[in-house]
Formats: structure tokens, sequence, C-alpha cells
């Protein structure tokens, strides 16, 4: 299934060239800028980001469906989150063969053990989708939900006004305007952010962005922080690494977290969701610390668990999303945008899963239990793999869920090169955000938080947009 772009296609060199010049330069002038590749410490040279020319099309109908459904999600996380037994059980057959589950539901028992401390919970998540281009109502469908480190909204908040600015140039319909909404990322998350502030309640206590030295995408993170002083210039907000609160952090008496003398209320990870973060004990160490701690973290151990391939398996189970959510219509909306996924722990149900996999591989895609992208297996290999380890407990580190195949789209990327990209079929995967905040008892903010969408040429099977395999993008809703 092929969707028309928003302008006529192809267009000619060089008015291309022109519009691409021109979609860098109001990129830039607007912020959509990310450290270079040989920098990565500095901001003293930076680069425009990769970016679709002309936003993602996507049915108008959909895009709201999605962003309304983001608050039941936020909900359904973080019930599950709070749901240790379910946690336990759903982790403890991939803890055996993956290290990084296994460390993280160590950390999870020894909070448990102690009592959780934690003033309340900062959930800042990310949903993705595909449309599926198998049928003529290219119904959305949910590719993983993202509980940590759900990052790029801030720095693509711009793109909506150079997608409108390339849309016209290009010939597109005058009235745009109406089909590219706006993204309100920064000033959402911005808010959960100072909420959750709110719910620590110590006045000097700060909010803490735990980051990498190396990062290439800091923009992304540092508009969230500046946002956060416009909206209340005494709340401390700092950077630190996972090795400065492992080797420089305290907990005291009452369980808060200090670091270098300061208190932290929130700890909001950008660091710390795939095992390469940790390159010694001392990382570990400071997450270990955090969860102990009274501070927020975003997310908290159960949630980072809760966001795992997993989990999300098991949720995907008939009657598993009504085990959290009570309220029918709440159900419905969120099962909508499930595809299946199943298990391939040891046992009749996973062996079933492997048959089936074996026998069409081309059907599916078989995730291993991690985060960031690069990980999938696909196709023959999936066959290839499983014949591997189908007679280990390596076969339980990984699920299998339906391969989506996905809407195209004709298209250009603009990356940083002087040659003319080929026009090509993009396909796109809308990324819907999500903010919630609870105290100790109750949730105090609940909210569809803004979208990404990230555009790669049909055919990748990863996404990344570190990695260059994706470009940035907006929808326009049609
Ligand atoms: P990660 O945590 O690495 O981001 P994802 O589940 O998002 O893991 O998978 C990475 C990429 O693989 C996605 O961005 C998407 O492009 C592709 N992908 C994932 N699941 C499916 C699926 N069911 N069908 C088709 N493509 C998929
Ligand atoms: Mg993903």
């Amino acid at each position: 299934m092929e969707l028309d772009p928003p302008v006529k296609l192809p267009v000619s060199d060089c008015l291309l060239s022109d519009a691409i010049n021109q979609s860098k330069d109001c990129a830039v002038s607007h912020g959509f800028v990310f450290r270079t590749f040989e920098n990565p410490t500095s901001s003293d040279t930076v680069m425009c980001g990769p970016h679709a020319l002309l936003p993602a099309p996507i049915p108008r109908k959909y895009f709201h469906q999605l962003a309304d459904v983001q608050i039941y999600i936020n909900e359904l996380l973080y019930l599950i989150s709070k749901d240790y037994d379910f946690i336990r059980e759903t982790l403890k057959s991939a803890a055996v063969s993956d290290d990084f589950t296994g460390r993280l539901l160590k950390i999870l028992e020894t909070i448990l053990e102690e009592g959780i401390a934690d003033a309340g919970v900062l959930a800042l998540l990310r949903s993705d989708y595909l449309l599926d281009g198998s049928t003529d109502e290219m119904l959305p469908k949910m590719v993983e939900i993202n509980t940590i480190a759900s990052s790029l909204g801030a720095v693509t908040t711009n793109l909506t006004l150079v997608h409108r600015y390339t849309t016209q140039l290009l010939g597109g319909r005058c009235d745009v305007e109406k089909s590219l909404p706006t993204n309100n990322h920064i000033e959402k998350y911005s808010k959960a952010f100072v909420k959750a502030w709110e719910v620590y309640n110590t006045p000097k206590a700060a909010i803490v962005f735990v980051v990498s030295t190396t990062e290439r995408n800091v923009f992304d993170q540092r508009l969230l922080e500046f946002e956060v002083k416009k909206i209340n210039w005494d709340i401390p907000v700092k950077r630190i690494t996972l090795l400065d609160i492992g080797s420089k952090g305290k907990l005291s008496g009452d369980r808060r977290l200090i670091v270098d003398g300061t208190e932290v209320a929130i700890v909001y990870y950008r660091d710390g969701y795939v095992p390469s973060h940790f390159k010694s004990e001392t990382e570990w160490n400071a997450v270990l610390l955090a969860a102990r701690s009274r501070a927020i973290c975003c997310p908290n151990v159960s949630l980072h668990l809760a966001g795992t391939k997993k989990v999300q398996q098991a949720i995907a189970k008939p009657g598993m999303v009504e085990r959290f959510i009570s309220n029918p219509d709440k159900v419905k909306a969120i099962r909508a945008t499930f595809t299946g996924q199943y298990s391939l722990d040891i046992g009749a149900e996973g062996d079933k899963a492997i048959a089936m996999a074996i026998a069409s591989p081309e059907k599916f895609v078989m995730k291993p239990n991690k985060e960031g992208g690069g990980n999938n297996i696909y196709g023959v290999d999936i066959r290839t793999k499983l014949l591997e380890i189908q007679n280990t407990s390596e076969r339980n580190a990984y699920i299998l869920m339906d391969r989506i195949f996905p809407v195209t789209v004709p298209g250009y990327k603009v990356v940083s090169s002087t040659e003319l990209p080929k026009l090509q079929n993009m396909v796109s995967e809308f990324g819907m955000f999500g903010a919630l905040v609870s105290d100790k008892n109750d949730v105090v903010l609940n909210e569809y938080s803004g979208h990404l969408v990230r555009t790669k040429v049909n055919g990748v099977d990863e996404g990344g947009v570190a990695a260059g395999a994706s470009a940035l993008d907006t929808p326009f809703l049609i």
C-alpha cells in the first residue's frame, strides 16, 4: 500500500537542490541540530539533523486516535510497574541468559526487601507505531512502548515549521497548516518534570539529567532543561554522569540521594539503558543507589523493566490488559493498536511459536529483550537463529512478533551531503509521547505530550536515527 506524498514528486533537480538548501537553513535556524560525529563532546561545531524533506502522511483520525490512547497507555504502564510479582514472573526466564535484565531485576529485589523509598513516579514514555500497509484500512499497529530515554521529541519540535516551509516551497496546498499539528512536546515534558519536582517537595533539591559526556543528541536534552528553568528559575537543574553518581553519590539517613553536596529530587536517565553504558561496577552502583533513594527516578527500575520486550509480549496476550485496566473502553482502545506477539520460552507454547517462525520467518520479527535499535532479527536469519538456540535457555531472552508491512510514501531524505538524494519509497514510524506523574498514592498528571516521526527507506529493517538509518520527520494529517 502506498500513500501520496504532500506534494507531487519527483521534482526537478534544480528545485530539489534549492529546497534542500533552504530546508537545511530553516532547520539550523530553528535549532534542529546535533553535535558532529567527529566532535561529540563539544558544541563548537554542530550539524543539521537528518530529516525528511517533506512531512509523513497519516490519516487524521489515526493521529488523533493514537494521541488519545496515550493516556491509557501511560496508565497501563504505570499499573504494570506497580505489579512487582507480574514483572518478576514475566522476566525471570529471560534473566537466566540476559545479564542486563537480570541485574535490573536484582535491583528491584533489593529495594523491595528494603522497602521502596521513592517519593513518587515520573513516567516519560513514547509509543511507536507503523501504519499496516497489508490492508486498505492502513491501521496503526504498535511497534513498542519506550519507558526509558524516550528521546528526540524536543529537538524535532521546530521541524514542523521547516516542513510547512518546504511543503509550500514545493507547491503544496496553502492550507498546509491544518495538516501539520503543532508539537508541544517541550512544554509538556517540562511541565511533567516540574510537577514531579513539586511532588518531591524540597526546594533546594535538583532535577538531574543523567547523561553521557559524548552525546551528539545533547540539544534534545538541553531544550528540556532550559524549558524547566523558564517555568521556574529556582529549580536547580544539573547534568551528571552515571560514573559521578556511582563514585560521589551517597544516601542520607532518611535515604535522600546526595551527589557532590546536592540533594537530587529527580534522576532522569538519558543514559544507562543498554549494557554498553555500564563500563564498570560504578555505573551499576549509581543505578542501585538512586533506586534505593527517595529520589524520583525516571524511570524507576520497575517501570524500566515494564518497558522490556518480554513484558510487552506478555501484555499482548488475551486478557492481560484487563488484568490492569478495568474500563472496557480503555482496554479496547489499547488493544486496537496491538499486533500478535509470542513467547519463545522453553515449553509447549514457545515450541509452537518456534515451529511457526521456522516455517514462515518472513512473517515475523524476532526481538531480544534489549533497547536502542539494531538488535532485531528478520527473515531467514530468524530461522538460522532459532535452529541454533532452540535447545538452549538463550531462547527465553527473545520474543517473536508479527511483522508489520508498513505503508510506503515516496520521499527524499536530507542528510549532510552535497549529492542530491534519490526519490525513494519511505516508511514512517509514528511516536506518541506521554507523561504521567504520581505521588505516593495518586496520579497527579497524565497527558499526551507531543509526537515524533522517524522515516526510513523501505526495506531497511532497523530505524535508528543515531545509526544514520532514519530521518526525523513530522506528521502530515490527511
Ligand atoms: P528498539 O528498542 O531497538 O527500538 P523496536 O521494537 O522499536 O526496538 O524495533 C526496532 C525497529 O525495528 C523499529 O523501529 C521498526 O523499524 C522495526 N520493527 C520492530 N518491530 C517490528 C514489526 N513488528 N514489524 C516491522 N518492523 C518492526
Ligand atoms: Mg524502537
